[in-house]
């Protein structure tokens, strides 16, 4: 009689919870997805993706590679298509608009490559198929046999349950999962923290921009660094449009713990960067008068000690949720899912049942929890380069390109092969133990 497969619970359909999915579901393994929305949905703003994620897209399955193939955008000068950004003198006040000093370039294999979140999500939604993910389910705990191979349950807030065999985290920022694991929501490390920068974001369409800005800095991905600010732009929905985030610090507590993103005016926006030059003025100008305002938190100050406990595990932000100024979040979550698709899928750890999970998700933890916990310290210290705050640095172009150039090289070179041998090497350790 043919053993009945197990089945892998993801909570969260987010960029995390879906690729997952897709991932097992291409490695033959049972899958559910549990989303507390009524709908996939991801907001419309652009996501860039670094070579390294475009190597883990690549081994999670080729038809995710393809979704991004379909709607990704580059630098829409051919002669740019390597660069990843210039970086610019936003602050020069003496510039006219469009001819802002370009102070250093950084190019890697795939340039200023972005998607717009929402049809990326789109495309790959359409590769999991009818009757995976179950929608409205909010999880609110879990219980897990304390021994044995019984059943993992879930409990959702409608008063449903359901049961795996394993079950990992995908539920972002605010995880559940990640204050279950760690003993409860005031637990140090339970809730993200504010990282004292914030983002006003917008869709700028390209004709519009090109006229404003001038061909260049309208078309190509331009980061304009500045004191306590920085606002970068890039072509998203294949280059119909111009995408802009504008980042300040300040020393202020974010004022709604429970909202990370609230309304604002254009005045906002104005007033934190009065500072600037023409060419950041006019991007200003072509936002619209109210606009949303989004807090970056990240998990830095309490990193978690491990991202597994017995048969759960959390992958992508529920795990190391980062601020955005590597532009590689969400990479980082597809490197997570390609690492835990190989370790979910080797034949040894369905042959020993529970204590096969608790070895994957311990080889998970192992094998991601340096290069995860690095990105999201070095994005805080990228965010302060670029605006001129980082101790030992402040305002050096030649200091900045060479630190920005060493961080970011570290996160493009990583090689995800390497990084499932380890893993599965270190599994394989584990289950003779
Ligand atoms: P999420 O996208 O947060 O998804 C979590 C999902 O879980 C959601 O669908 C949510 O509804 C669901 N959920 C939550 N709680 C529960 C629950 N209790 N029960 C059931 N479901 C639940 N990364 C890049 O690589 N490149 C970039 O250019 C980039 N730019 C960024 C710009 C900004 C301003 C920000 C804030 C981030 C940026 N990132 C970028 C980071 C990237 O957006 C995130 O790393 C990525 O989206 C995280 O995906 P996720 O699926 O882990 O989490």
């Amino acid at each position: 009689m043919a053993t009945k497969k197990p089945t892998i619970a993801i909570v969260g359909g987010g960029i995390s919870g879906v690729v997952l999915a897709i991932a097992l579901i291409r490695r033959d393994l049972n899958v559910q997805v549990y989303e507390q929305a009524h709908a996939f949905g991801e907001i419309g703003a652009g996501v860039a993706f670094s070579p390294n994620a475009v190597r883990a897209m690549r081994a999670c399955s080729p038809d995710i590679y393809a979704a991004f193939e379909k709607v990704v955008t580059h630098n829409q000068w051919p002669s740019k298509k390597n660069v990843w950004f210039d970086f610019q003198d936003g602050y020069d006040k003496n510039s006219k608009v469009g001819e802002e000093k370009v102070l250093f370039s950084l190019t890697n294999d795939y340039g200023a490559n972005s998607v717009h979140r929402a049809h990326f999500l789109d495309e790959m939604v359409k590769l999991v198929p009818e009757g995976v993910t179950h929608f409205k389910k909010h999880l609110d705990t879990i219980e897990q046999p304390t021994s044995g191979d019984g059943k993992v349950t879930l409990k959702f807030h409608d008063g449903t349950t359901a049961e795996a065999d394993a079950v990992v985290g995908c539920d972002g920022i605010k995880a559940r999962t990640r204050a279950w694991m760690l003993g409860g929501d005031d637990v140090p490390g339970a809730a993200p923290v504010y990282t004292h920068k914030y983002a006003y974001r917008g869709l700028i369409p390209m004709e519009r921009a090109v006229e404003a800005l001038g061909d260049d800095n309208a078309k190509n991905g331009k980061m304009h660094l500045g004191k306590d600010g920085h606002i970068l732009t890039f072509p998203v929905d294949h280059g119909s449009v111009m995408n802009v985030v504008a980042f300040h610090t300040n020393h202020d507590e974010w004022p709604d713990a429970k909202h990370l993103t609230l309304p604002t005016k254009k005045e906002h926006v104005y007033e934190d960067f009065k500072d600037f030059g023409p060419t950041v003025q006019k991007i200003i100008e072509l936002l619209e008068p109210n606009l949303d305002c989004w807090a970056i938190f990240d998990t830095g100050a309490n990193p978690m000690p491990a991202y597994n406990k017995g048969r759960v595990c959390v992958l992508g932000d529920a795990g190391h949720a980062t601020s955005p100024h590597h532009g590689a979040g969400a990479g980082i979550c597809i490197e997570d899912a390609a690492v835990m698709a190989d370790l979910l899928a080797e034949s040894s750890v369905h042959r020993a049942g529970a204590k096969g999970f608790e070895a994957a998700f311990q080889a998970f933890s192992d094998a991601r929890k340096e290069r995860t916990q690095w990105l999201v310290q070095s994005s805080r210290r990228s965010g302060d380069l670029y605006e001129w705050r980082a101790e030992g640095v402040g305002s050096d172009a030649e200091k900045i390109h060479a630190e920005c150039k060493e961080r970011n090289e570290q996160i493009w070179n990583g090689q995800i092969d390497e990084m499932i041998a380890e893993a599965k090497s270190s599994l394989a350790t584990i289950l003779k133990a």
